[in-house]
């Protein structure tokens, strides 16, 4: 099976996202008109404040939308408006979803697009941690299905044989000395980010999984990197070593210092 590598655009997610937030706005206002007269007869004062309530929904979407398309424009953004742009997406996500399927736009364009907003937006933060509070994170896919080593538990289990990508995600943990985990699902990866508590996640993994994995650990920065797939989904996965590589360096503090 050959996997066609589609080259995301940020500005799907945008439109989306904008187009939701149209929508909504639209939706906000048709149910005050609608219930502005039930609500007067209850209190005078309550279309008042459903109305207001309803702009500052309006407002904060708007807001979030803005936000974030101003950020990719590249105009400087305090770290407060991420925080809330990000909070925006995630009500949001849902929603763009249901819109691209309706207008026939395949779920997995939409994930690309997000994480490249995403990988965007973490990246204009400019965070900079130590090594140790880095940690590569990425499925058990990835581990050749025929490799005997069990790595889950400990990846220094790994003989790197240059099998898979395993043995050359471990030669990166070593160079910068950062943490790398192999996960069999979403569960067991929550249990290894409660208990390495990195700062900051490399994570490698299909579109699904890295766009719920960036909403589940926000408001960790996540940079995310989409592994290949040649034998079809879940299995000898493989991912592009430098894209792994780059994104640690974007996270490391004093880099010169750690890389040799
Ligand atoms: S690099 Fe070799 S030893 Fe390590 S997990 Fe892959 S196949 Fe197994």
């Amino acid at each position: 099976m050959i996997n066609v590598i589609y080259r995301p655009k940020k500005r799907l997610f945008i439109a989306l996202a904008s187009i939701c937030t149209l929508l909504t706005s639209l939706f906000c206002y048709a149910l005050w008109r609608i219930t502005m007269p039930g609500l007067t007869q209850l209190n005078d004062y309550l279309p008042a404040i459903f109305g207001g309530m309803v702009i500052l929904v309006v407002l904060g979407m708007c807001a979030g939308v803005l936000g974030i398309v101003l950020a990719i424009l590249g105009f400087p953004t305090f770290r407060i408006f991420h925080f809330w742009a990000w909070h925006v997406i995630n009500f949001i996500f849902p929603l763009a979803i249901f819109l691209g399927k309706m207008i026939d736009i395949p779920r997995n364009k939409i994930e690309q697009s997000f994480i490249e907003v995403n990988n965007h937006l973490v990246r204009k933060q400019k965070i900079k941690v130590p090594a140790n509070r880095i940690m590569i994170l990425t499925p058990h896919c990835i581990q050749l299905d025929t490799c005997t080593f069990k790595i889950t538990r400990n990846i220094e289990n790994c003989h790197q044989c240059g099998g898979c990508c395993v043995g050359k995600l471990l030669e990166l943990a070593h160079k910068y000395g950062i943490h790398l985990a192999v996960a069999t699902g979403g569960t067991l990866a929550r249990q290894v980010v409660k208990s390495v508590k990195p700062k900051t996640i490399v994570a490698v993994a299909c579109e699904r999984d890295l766009t719920s994995g960036i909403q589940d650990v926000f408001p960790l920065p996540v940079l995310g990197v989409l592994n290949e797939r040649p034998n079809g989904p879940c299995f000898n996965t493989f991912v592009d070593i430098n894209k792994v590589e780059e994104a640690i360096k974007t996270f490391l503090e004093d880099e010169g210092a750690n890389a040799n």
